[in-house]
């Protein structure tokens, strides 16, 4: 076993004596539990109103009141709306992917307060929702990650809003790496990707769909859609972050 893998095991507090608080992007000196120094935080590009209800897409104009974006009419999403306050830019980008990539698993800290935001938003609040389902990985890139992403974050989410966290969906076929494809060939590559594990434990229920970053939004779109296929009331969806 390697130090660091002790280390871990010995507790994040016993870490954070030997690492001080500091800013996980520049190294500048923090309080302890902040993960992003107040110059840092300051670049992190927030998402102003106004803004697509459904997927959060902002626009650059002066529109007032809600409104919902062209693409999102056309589509006609199994979700109600995809919330988070962030772009994936800058600091955000930075994190998620040394989170997922790098194993820099402290991440989660920073990201989950993120993410947490969006339970703030009006289209969260203003109607109760059962429980956080995460967005599953396949087994074979669980094996490879040791994570899932969603997983971890919903559960720091759930904690804070006293909800469960249902794992509700499996995911059945393995897909490729989807960073290369269009929206549709996302779509095509994704059908019949997700299962619902017990049709019972959905049925009627009100579900917060929680991954990473929403991107074109064909993934938690295909979860929604089997969700509600399966009975769900409703689905809303909470990332950390918006591609
Ligand atoms: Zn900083
Ligand atoms: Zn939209």
């Amino acid at each position: 076993m390697k130090i660091v893998d002790v280390l871990r095991l010995a507790g994040e507090g016993f870490l954070s004596l030997l690492y001080p608080p500091h800013c996980a992007a520049c190294g500048a000196d923090t309080e302890a539990g902040v993960y992003v120094c107040a110059a840092c935080a300051e670049q992190v590009k927030r998402i102003e109103a106004p803004f697509c209800r459904q997927c959060s897409q902002p626009f650059d104009g002066a529109i007032e009141g809600e409104f919902t974006c062209f693409q999102c009419k056309e589509r006609g999403y199994h979700f109600d709306c995809a919330v988070t306050r962030f772009m994936s830019r800058g600091v955000v980008r930075d994190y998620i992917h040394r989170f997922k990539y790098d194993r820099q698993y402290y991440l989660r800290h920073p990201l989950a307060d993120w993410m947490a935001e969006a339970l703030d938003d009006e289209r969260i609040r203003s109607q109760p929702f059962d429980a956080f389902v995460p967005v599953p990985l396949h087994p074979a890139r669980y094996r490879e990650r040791d994570f899932n992403q969603a997983e971890v974050l919903a559960k720091l989410i759930a904690k804070r809003a006293g909800r469960p966290v249902l794992k509700a969906l499996k995911r059945v076929r393995y897909t490729s790496t989807q960073t290369k494809l269009d929206r549709e060939e996302r779509m095509e590559n994704l059908r019949n990707a997700f299962r619902v594990r017990h049709a019972s434990a959905v049925q009627s229920r009100h579900l917060i769909l929680v991954d990473d970053v929403f991107t074109t939004g064909s993934t938690v779109e295909e979860c929604a859609r089997v969700l509600r296929q399966a009975g769900a009331a409703s689905v809303r969806v909470v990332t950390v972050a918006r591609g």
